[in-house]
């Protein structure tokens, strides 16, 4: 949806912006030359009707489609005030028109768009943990997003912890939106995401249930540490086949998937709703890995969730 949402996108039958409930096309804008979602954004959101009246000659009479534009585009999260990300399709076709080199200034602007710096959410995990991570170890934490499964709800959930983009007592009250940092089943330290995912006590016997369990399952050197439950780091054992180390990875983030459905909850959450989620999983792991004839590998790691496989 965002490519209906940037700078460059058009207004006019854009299925990102509705009047009741449609897409629109207002002539008397378009012969004004407004076209652009950009054209009525300014930095405090969408323009007011008088800039739009002098910026174009907007007539009086489309203050009510203006009323109108303005309600759809301050529906759309995906827009807030300020500066609007600009296509980079079309940044990359400004930087182009009428020049020569086109080839190494298309190099020039795709190395400008590296990923996002990750240096100060590592430093934040760092402090959690309270240890220096070498770079193995990050690399690792980072790409454990992409072994937690084929469920895209899981990955999703690996990423959001990994890049800490989840909402704690401790990010709320040093944003002024909580009175207290504590965390909201103990009530007694702080919550910081480390907190709300593992130390908490209210966690423990839920983390200890599940790791033990699991080492009953596989041949797992132990994996009841936050480095691995957290992060999905050091997940490994003697001659552990990849298919078994997958599966152990995706338990983990499952179980964390379990934590995160009673985030902002006082009740913990329990081994049996994780095992039902586990068993919920294995109807689907049973597809996949049926079609990549690894069907032996799923009786054998997943036979503990489904009775009579
Ligand atoms: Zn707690």
């Amino acid at each position: 949806q965002s490519t209906h949402l940037n700078a460059d996108s058009l207004l006019w039958e854009n299925p990102a912006i509705l009047v009741q409930g449609k897409p629109v096309l207002w002539a008397t804008w378009v012969a004004g030359d407004i076209c652009r979602i950009g054209d009525v954004w300014g930095p405090e959101g969408v323009l007011s009707f008088t800039t739009l009246w002098e910026n174009f000659d907007l007539p009086s009479a489309e203050f009510l489609h203006y009323l109108q534009m303005k309600h759809s585009l301050s529906q759309r999260r995906a827009l807030t005030p300020g500066m609007l990300q600009t296509s980079p399709i079309n940044e990359l076709q400004r930087t182009l028109v009428g020049k020569r080199g086109v080839v190494s200034k298309i190099y020039a602007f795709l190395l400008k768009k590296r990923s996002p710096c990750r240096e100060g959410t590592r430093k934040a995990w760092e402090v959690e943990f309270e240890l220096t991570f070498t770079e193995d170890v990050w690399e690792e934490a980072l790409v454990s997003t992409l072994a937690a499964g084929t469920n895209i709800k899981s990955r999703l959930i690996q990423f959001k912890i990994v890049n800490r983009i989840y909402w704690t007592p401790a990010k709320l009250s040093s944003a002024k939106l909580l009175d207290t940092d504590r965390c909201w089943r103990c009530d007694t330290e702080r919550g910081s995401l480390l907190h709300m995912l593992w130390a908490c006590s209210k966690l423990q016997h839920y983390w200890t249930q599940i790791c033990t369990f699991l080492g009953s399952l596989v041949e797992i050197d132990a994996v009841d540490n936050p480095l691995a439950c957290v992060l999905g780091v050091g997940i490994k054992g003697a001659k552990l086949p990849k298919g078994e180390i997958r599966f152990v990875k995706m338990a983990l983030v499952i179980a964390k998937r379990v934590i995160s459905r009673h985030w902002q909850h006082v009740l913990s959450p329990t081994f049996q709703e994780w095992f039902l989620a586990m068993a919920e999983t294995a109807t689907h792991e049973r597809v996949i890995l049926k079609v990549r004839n690894k069907l032996d590998l799923f009786n054998k790691v997943w036979s503990g969730f489904l009775p009579g496989t």
